[in-house]
């Protein structure tokens, strides 16, 4: 069995932590498997739980527009949350349920090796680049750690609830654009 099929099916079978009992699908992550970029999430919401898929509906309409501004899709990219399972009501993945899952996540970046990993949202932004990450201040900064470019943008739904925050997220795409088009010239 491959790493992936193997590392999919432990995590669909998982019961380390209680999302398990409330959960109708595990959302293990979907795309390219050796893609130049990531893209990570906090957790599935009620869509996402009930079709097995991460960014659906319409925060996952909005996500394939912000990927149409990067020229990519979901064929080239790959999308994966800290949480593969649904926190209750929306709620935030705890602290807990978060270190429960960490690994697969883990293992799924050492896998598609990618040159950039884009965190969407508060929650995975503190848990991938900062424990003390601020998005509001810090979204659209890159850093760069063992090589692997990083960055943070507003989640989709965060941009649903508030469309004043859609400006500095076009100017935070064209960035990571460019620093997708930069990554492409070194190969
Ligand atoms: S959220 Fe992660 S750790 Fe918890 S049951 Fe689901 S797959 Fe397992």
């Amino acid at each position: 069995m491959s790493q992936w099929n193997e590392l999919k099916a432990q995590c669909l079978q998982c019961q380390k932590c209680p999302l398990h009992t409330t959960r109708h699908q595990v959302v293990f992550g979907v795309g390219r498997e050796n893609a130049d970029i990531m893209f990570i999430g906090e957790g599935p919401g009620e869509q996402e739980d009930l079709q097995g898929e991460p960014f659906v509906g319409a925060a996952g309409k909005l996500l394939d527009d912000m990927l149409s501004i990067i020229d990519v899709n979901r064929t080239n990219c790959y999308i994966a949350n800290i949480v593969k399972c649904r926190p209750p009501m929306n709620r935030d993945p705890k602290d807990e349920e978060q270190d429960a899952c960490i690994a697969y996540l883990q293992k799924q970046i050492e896998l598609v090796n990618p040159s950039i990993i884009v965190c969407l949202g508060r929650i995975a932004a503190k848990r991938i680049l900062d424990p003390d990450y601020r998005i509001t201040k810090d979204h659209g900064k890159w850093l760069c750690r063992n090589g692997v470019w990083m960055t943070a943008i507003y989640h989709p739904s965060a941009l649903l609830r508030d469309p004043n925050k859609r400006p500095e997220t076009f100017d935070d795409l064209l960035s990571i654009r460019q620093k997708l088009r930069d990554v492409h010239a070194k190969l």
